[in-house]
């Protein structure tokens, strides 16, 4: 039998389509939902879809396509003519196609499309013949001369002209001429003979610039197209990009190959982009932007500021502009039933892109929208409500890093309101911003590198400007509306950003502009209001908004319902205690004590510290440690009382000793003066503590074996702090926690230590017993692996992934910056295993302890208390291999609450995948009951 060929090409058009909504890794994001709009009958140009694999296949081969293309691209093709009725090159009724890119996921401007191949001198007499429309003839031909000269014979072809010296910007320079010799403003003043005469300019021009002739043949146009989206996946900004989104190389890009319609052939003609709901916001209703008489390109690239879609997304700003929905009635109710048909369909917010020929409808592209943080939240909860998903979909909505937005500073509103306004412009990223002012993507990328906060403020914004956009607090731009460059990408990073602000005029050589009297220089501050569109001149003072956002409070409610891991957080004051459990902190993981010697205050208690460690003898150490007793006992009742009911793991003390020796010679010599010793011999005491290597050396457990008075000291602040707060008529819950451990011998000592102590606070008070629990930290690779041991005496472990990661990588915590980051750059590590766990060796550690722990004693409570803790992918390792729960910094305890929900519906979605084909008839009555239990539970 023939082996089968290989499918590289997808036909979309007419009432049918090759591919489906799920193709995406094959169709990309474009192509696979160009087959859905046809599979459910919207009306869609015909076209056909190249795969990700031709892409893949291109590049292992050397830049070569598969054999088969050729051919199915050639079967494709003339389906697509059957379809429209027109022929590709045909010298009487031409058919015109536009070829585009389509990654898997969407990289908005990064890489390129190419309108209007197949244009020549005679199929554009015969597209004149067949529209009666000369002049928008003409105009499509010089302005695929413009775009395919600079994209598949400049780019594609690798060539790096100088600044300025670049093919299209010299052919707009001819435009330029051309429009000024006919003394006129507007490219569409120019008559259809003007431009005539400007298409045999440009070719000259291209061939003067590049020295080849622009090709004349339709095919040699749609594959050098083909071939330039190719080389644009490897492109520099599509890289950078892609390295900024974590997306992969190897995923490569599809390319679609589709009719064209045409919004630029007179008033009935119109394009645009529309979001079944408001990006920026959330607010359910249709909003978009659109221009008469254009194509695409004239909205997307900012160029011309375009009309607001319908009245209800009128600002002050667009006010007076014409909606389509007034302009073009009709078509615009058309317009609105598809977009409801599509929300319907995928159940989503959907970012379309139309056109209108001559009053014809026809949809171009849709793909789900990209939204801000506050506005992801809002259409995850009004969906919800509208039964068009599930809490758990609606739980899934929202990335955990766009959570992050809603944490994010706003403009303290008291300021705002007394400062004045020197410009306004359309706000296309959210929340507040301050810093100074940079006119290039090169100076906020180096600004933003001497630590500098910057604003980066350009007419408009392209792709080449992605790095700069990146480091920038924020961006301001001239030009463009909310579809622009400018606006898509910072909406996609949640950045502040304002677009359109017409009124700034920039001078780029002077680096300076001036908006009615006032003139901004590079350097001086500015203060931007993202949402809603205020430039302040000055640096404005900024506050945190979330935790009184009502949409935060029910998402985060919505999430507390799905999830199965506990967040706790790792607070050591009263103060961050209260802040996270205003997050939703359900405890605290990690009490580090040590912190106390270094806040707020700290100068008593740090000075005590220092004599501790400075001691020679136990009754030196222990007078120091009484004194030091009320400052610790104070910061550990007043944490339990704002923990109220919630468990505190209180570790004991676990700092490098040599750190907290003071190195100042008056410092010094007050040490020595309250031990009452001389200079001398305390230089000496300090010598002594020093240590080679002391994240190995004499910490945590080591320190409360060999100084047994610190862990006393501890103990019984936190067993006295316990029951005077019982006293009181709290619920304090407190956690002994034992760091460093690597035996199950060290433990045991220290909880001697830790029962006397609490028999003796019990008797001062009267008491019975004070409830608590005794465990350790697994942060030692050797307590990880004899965890079985540890459970014996241990009634919880808690993860100490920092330590975990050092000792099991031997990388040292503080002295990976002069190599990871070309282990990263060569890719030796796939990412920082300090911020992710290394699930490969480090997870396999934390498996080995929980199994073997739990062996020991089935009900054992484990956490995680290292930086991972707070870290989306790593808290779904958590989830999977069966923690209780993570503890993490107060801001990040709602980014946990939100990735422990989203790794409990994974689970869940996964597991359903699982079991449902065996489970369907035999369990039937099984499955009702489940379902009403969880209907009651709601
Ligand atoms: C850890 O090692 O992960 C941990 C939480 O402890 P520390 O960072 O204080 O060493
Ligand atoms: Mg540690």
């Amino acid at each position: 039998m023939a082996k089968a060929t290989k499918k590289y090409v997808y036909y979309f058009g007419g009432k049918r389509a090759d591919g489906k909504a799920e193709m995406k890794e094959l169709l990309g994001g474009k192509g696979a939902n160009l087959a859905e709009m046809v599979n459910i009958g919207l009306p869609v140009p015909a076209g056909f879809t190249i795969t990700t694999e031709v892409c893949t296949a291109y590049y292992k081969n050397n830049k070569k396509y598969p054999k088969e293309l050729d051919k199915q691209v050639k079967d494709a093709l003339a389906k697509v003519e059957k379809e429209m009725g027109a022929k590709f090159g045909d010298s009487k009724n031409p058919l015109l196609v536009s070829v585009r890119s389509g990654a898997r996921a969407s990289m908005p401007g990064m890489m390129e499309t190419i309108l209007n191949v197949g244009l020549n001198n005679v199929t554009r007499e015969a597209l004149i013949a067949k529209t009666g429309n000369a002049r928008f003839v003409y105009d499509s031909h010089r302005r695929l001369i413009q775009m395919y000269s600079d994209v598949v014979m400049e780019k594609a072809a690798g060539i790096e002209p100088a600044e300025g010296m670049g093919v299209r910007h010299q052919l707009e320079k001819e435009l330029e001429k051309m429009k000024q010799s006919r003394g006129v403003k507007a490219d569409t003043e120019l008559t259809a003979d003007d431009l005539k005469e400007l298409i045999e300019i440009y070719k000259a021009k291209v061939l003067e610039v590049l020295g080849v002739p622009f090709p004349e043949s339709p095919i040699e146009q749609m594959w050098g197209a083909v071939a330039a989206v190719f080389q644009s996946w490897m492109g520099r900004r599509a890289i950078s990009y892609r390295k900024f989104e974590g997306i992969p190389d190897e995923w490569g890009t599809a390319v679609s190959v589709q009719s064209m319609v045409f919004g630029n052939m007179g008033d009935t003609s119109a394009t645009g982009v529309a979001f079944t709901r408001n990006p920026a916001t959330g607010q359910n209703y249709f909003y978009g932007e659109w221009l008469p008489n254009a194509q695409g390109e004239d909205v997307v690239a900012g160029i011309r500021t375009p009309n607001p879609i319908n009245e209800v997304g009128k600002s002050e700003h667009t006010e007076h502009l014409p909606s389509l929905e007034t302009a073009m009635a009709v078509t615009y109710k058309q317009l609105n039933k598809i977009q409801h048909t599509l929300e319907n369909h995928y159940h989503d917010m959907l970012d379309v892109e139309f056109t209108i020929q001559e009053g014809r409808l026809f949809m171009l592209q849709c793909r789900v929208g990209k939204r801000n943080g506050p506005a992801a939240v809002k259409m995850a909860l009004d969906m919800h409500k509208e039964r068009l998903i599930s809490k758990e979909d609606a739980v899934s909505r929202v990335q955990p890093s766009q959570l992050d937005e809603l944490l994010h500073p706003i403009i303290d509103p008291a300021v705002e309101k007394t400062s004045s306004i020197i410009a306004k412009g359309l706000p296309a990223g959210p929340g507040g911003a301050t810093g100074r002012v940079v006119f290039s993507a090169n100076d906020a990328v180096a600004w933003a590198k001497e630590g500098k906060k910057v604003i980066l403020v350009r007419e408009e914004t392209n792709p080449e400007d992605i790095e700069g956009m990146r480091s920038a607090e924020a961006i301001l731009t001239g030009r463009g509306g909310m579809t622009s460059h400018a606006a898509l990408v910072a909406r996609g990073w949640g950045k502040c950003c304002i677009v359109g602000a017409g009124s700034i005029k920039i001078n780029y050589p002077e680096k300076y502009f001036t908006v009615g009297g006032v003139t901004v220089k590079e350097g001086d501050w500015l203060t931007l209001n993202g949402s809603k569109g205020t430039v302040y001149q000055g640096e404005l003072p900024m506050i945190k908004a979330a935790e009184e956002n009502p949409d935060f409070v029910a998402f985060m409610s919505l999430c507390d319902q799905v999830r199965k891991l506990k967040v706790r957080t790792n607070a050591d004051t009263p103060e961050d205690a209260a802040k996270a459990r205003a997050f939703g902190a359900e405890g605290i993981g990690l009490f580090r004590t040590e912190h106390m010697f270094y806040g707020k205050n700290a100068e008593a208690p740090l000075f005590l510290l220092r004599k501790m460690i400075c001691s020679n003898t136990v009754d030196e150490r222990r007078s120091a440690l009484d004194e030091l007793f009320p400052f610790a006992k104070d910061n550990v009742k007043g944490t339990m009382e704002a923990m109220d009911g919630y468990p505190v793991t209180f570790r004991t003390l676990d700092p490098p000793l040599h750190e907290f020796v003071p190195t100042r010679t008056d410092e010094r010599e007050k040490l020595a003066a309250s031990l009452g010793i001389s200079l001398e011999e305390l230089n000496e005491r300090a010598e002594l503590l020093h240590e080679s290597n002391p994240m190995m050396g004499h910490r945590g457990v080591r320190l409360g074996i060999t100084y047994p008075e610190i862990t006393e000291m501890q103990v019984r602040a936190i067993f006295e702090a316990t029951a005077e707060l019982l006293a009181e008529g709290k619920k304090p819950f407190p956690e002994i926690m034992i760091p460093v451990t690597c035996h199950v011998n060290e433990i045991k000592d220290q909880y001697v230590i830790i029962n006397r102590i609490h028999d003796e606070v019990c008797a001062k008070f009267g008491l019975k017993k004070i409830a608590h629990l005794t465990g350790t930290m697994i942060e030692i690779p050797r307590a990880a692996l004899t965890a079985d041991k540890i459970a014996e005496v241990a009634q919880f472990f808690s993860f100490g992934t920092n330590d975990l990661t050092q000792m099991g990588f031997g990388f040292s915590r503080d002295d990976i910056g002069s190599f990871l980051p070309v282990y990263l750059e060569k890719k030796i590590l796939p990412e920082d295993p300090f911020q992710s766990i290394d699930q490969a060796a480090i997870g396999k550690l934390m498996q080995i302890a929980v199994e073997g722990g739990r062996s020991t004693r089935p009900d054992l409570k484990i956490g995680i208390c290292g930086e991972h803790g707070g870290e989306p992918k790593s808290i779904e390792f958590c989830h999977k291999i069966g923690l209780n729960y993570v503890s993490c910094s107060p801001f990040r305890v709602p980014i946990a609450r939100l990735a422990s929900a989203q790794a409990a519906v994974k689970e869940l979605k996964a597991g359903k995948a699982k079991v449902k084909k065996p489970v369907k008839k035999v369990v039937k009555k099984v499955v009702k009951k489940t379902v009403k239990k969880t209907a009651r539970k709601k």
